[in-house]
């Protein structure tokens, strides 16, 4: 599986050569996408090459390599726009590029080590700038990421940063018969519980996290009810501090979870298939119960245990999220008064259990039959994660 990221970096001594190539860059682009606007419709790569490439050299004066990759930005750019178009989101525009963005291609345009970035300047040739690497970005330099087209980009800050886009390809663990599979279930106590083929389980408390949402939720409400622009100022404010929160504790429980998995040679991830569906249908019974940890977090936690499982080369796998809180992993019988709050006790067999747990266990056993299925067929199932 590929696994791409983009790394931040700060550039220490922007000039006036780097400005200005950022600006007659944005203005090459804009010329490009100014002529495909006017055209009326898309125009390949190749022949915007051949209608612009005069002017981005001699009147805007960009370096060869520049000049070919506008027209291929450009092109693209509005590719992607007809496609937006067939889907009735947008109508036909003129595509704007701003000054504070400028995306290079890797070697033909920048190289970069640990503390410097070389790019192209429109007077200097290749520049070298210095950047500030931090701890965690080091381990990107080892040689084993490969760097892709990335940008230079000024931030609101003032200050200009290189994002850096890399990837790796990372091998999976094989499927065979013997494969421990782990499910995760978000739960409402805890944030995750995540249980084992071999009955080993975990449970995912994230801190105090519930106690601190439900105190910005109450200043929220408090402050709503007021409804003067400082008191939605403050409302904005505290809602950028919760989701960075939630961030951060996101992060640490997706690590925590891979670490289980890990140390529990887990080779599948069991998932509950949320996207596009939870918000309408199958989550409705839970999801008034599920505490404040609204849709965009939940979602967020599974992306990045996605995200971790993959550089763990374990594989993730989605599974139909109907009734895993009310089905009995003993017996199987399903009935909405099974569960009580915290509490699974199975109406037919007696089982009782965590419900959390309970609803793990049940997505460990979904994922476990797709992986035997794929087993027997000798391939993976059609709903297997390509990420
Ligand atoms: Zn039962």
């Amino acid at each position: 599986m590929i696994l791409t990221k983009t790394v931040i970096l700060k550039i220490e001594n922007p000039d006036n050569n780097l400005v200005e190539t950022m600006q007659r860059y944005s203005e090459g682009m804009n010329h490009a996408s100014s002529v495909v606007f006017h055209y009326g419709k898309t125009i390949g790569s190749y022949k915007l090459q051949q209608i612009v490439y005069g002017y981005l050299r001699e009147t805007i004066g960009l370096k060869s390599q520049m000049s070919c990759n506008i027209p291929r930005q450009v092109a693209g750019c509005y590719k992607t726009l007809k496609e937006q178009i067939k889907e009735g989101k947008v109508n036909w525009k003129e595509i704007t590029f701003s000054p504070y963005s400028m995306t290079l291609s890797y070697k033909r345009d920048f190289s970069i080590s640990q503390d410097s970035v070389a790019i192209t300047t429109i007077n200097n040739g290749r520049k070298s700038y210095k950047i500030q690497n931090y701890d965690n970005a080091q381990q990107y330099f080892d040689g084993t990421w490969k760097f892709t087209a990335s940008k230079v980009l000024r931030h609101k800050d003032g200050n200009h940063y290189f994002h850096l886009s890399i990837e790796k390809d990372v091998p999976e663990k094989e499927l065979e018969e013997t494969s421990n599979y782990m499910g995760v279930d978000l739960g409402m106590n805890y944030l995750a519980v995540a249980s084992t083929t071999e009955k080993k389980c975990n449970f995912f408390a994230g801190g105090h996290i519930k106690d601190i949402r439900n105190q910005y939720k109450s200043m929220r409400t408090r402050l709503q009810s007021k409804g003067t622009l400082s008191a939605k100022r403050m409302i904005k404010h505290l809602s950028d501090k919760e989701k960075r929160l939630m961030r951060d504790v996101n992060h640490v429980v997706s690590k925590q979870i891979i670490k289980f998995a890990i140390e529990n040679n887990v080779s599948i991830i069991g998932l509950e298939d949320l996207k596009g569906i939870r918000e309408n249908r199958v989550r409705k019974t839970r999801r008034n119960n599920r505490y404040h940890h609204s849709s965009w977090a939940y979602r967020q936690l599974q992306d990045f245990i996605e995200y971790k499982a993959i550089e763990a080369g374990i594989k993730i796998q989605f599974v139909d999220p109907a009734h895993t809180s009310q089905e009995c992993n003993q017996c199987n019988h399903v009935a909405k008064n099974n569960r009580n709050r915290l509490n699974f006790a199975c109406k037919k067999c007696g089982y009782e259990n965590n419900a959390d747990l309970n609803a793990a266990m049940n997505i460990e056993k979904r994922t476990r039959d797709i992986g035997y299925t794929s087993l027997s067929q000798g391939c993976l199932s059609a709903t297997q994660t390509n990420a």
